[in-house]
């Protein structure tokens, strides 16, 4: 059995010196591909670096998050636009993310819809799938999207409101959970509401997690065929079927062919 992270953040200072150790834990627990999500300048130009020295495992999506936009130097979102730009025939570059609007941060809600703006004009000209946070935001969202012509949506770490998540299915939007579908009554709904064709595997890495089986490791694709157990228990499906469809949704959603012979 192989499995896949869609999402986790491997050029996060955190992981800084530890990547070869990292990677070769998610090896060891048969985690074949994972594609790191960006934040900032900063982490697209390491996740493309990682990407160029682990081909056969690290993907790359590139993009500026809600939570840096307020820390955004002179042009750096020019830079991140440009750089992706110049990715265009980089098959390792994936999708544009992590992007989106975040509640908590509302005194630069609108600095952050500009800068969301941009990044799926970005997505629309290099014909990229996106991959978007929506904390406190999701209703917001996905009343914007369908104003611009995306290839493919994922909302990573779905967590309400159940009616936005049905509005989002039958668009076909694609949705990513992790460790807390294990011990959380409101993501363990969420997977049940999602069609398996829809859904993917995650961490969010480095993200921690403090409730048991997680709590005081640091989080590492490891923890993904903990959450693959978790995903078959809810979906009452055999373990070995929801891994292969999650590997199929990965080649599928970011448009690459998954080496599951390594
Ligand atoms: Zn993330």
């Amino acid at each position: 059995m192989k499995f896949v992270d869609a999402h986790i953040h491997l050029s996060d200072e955190e992981y800084m010196g530890h990547i070869d150790e990292v990677l070769a834990e998610a090896k060891s627990s048969s985690v074949v591909a994972l594609v790191s999500n960006s934040m900032d300048l900063k982490t697209c130009v390491g996740n493309l670096e990682l990407a160029e020295q682990h081909p056969e495992m690290v993907y790359a999506a590139l993009g500026v998050h809600p939570w840096s936009v307020k820390g955004l130097k002179g042009d750096e979102l020019h830079q991140v636009i440009e750089l992706s730009s110049a990715q265009r025939g980089n098959r390792a570059f994936v999708a544009v993310g992590e992007i989106g609007l975040d509640s908590k941060y509302t005194a630069i809600l609108n600095a952050q819809v500009t800068v969301f703006d941009s990044m799926l004009r970005l997505a629309e000209k290099l014909s990229r799938p996106v991959i978007i946070h929506s904390r406190g935001t999701t209703v917001q969202i996905v009343d914007m999207l369908p104003s611009y012509r995306l290839k493919k949506v994922l909302l990573h770490w779905f967590s309400n409101p159940i009616s936005a998540l049905a509005k989002a299915v039958e668009r076909g939007y694609y949705i990513t959970e992790g460790p807390p579908a294990v011990y959380s009554n409101g993501i363990r709904d969420v997977v049940k509401r999602v069609p398996l064709t829809n859904l993917l595997t995650e961490t969010d890495g480095p993200v921690r997690f403090f409730k048991a089986p997680f709590e005081g490791k640091r989080t590492t694709p490891a923890f993904i065929p903990t959450v693959i157990r978790t995903f078959a228990k809810i979906k009452n499906r055999g373990i070995e079927e929801v891994a292969e469809q999650m590997l199929r949704n990965f080649e599928e959603f970011f448009d690459v062919k998954l080496d599951v012979e390594q």
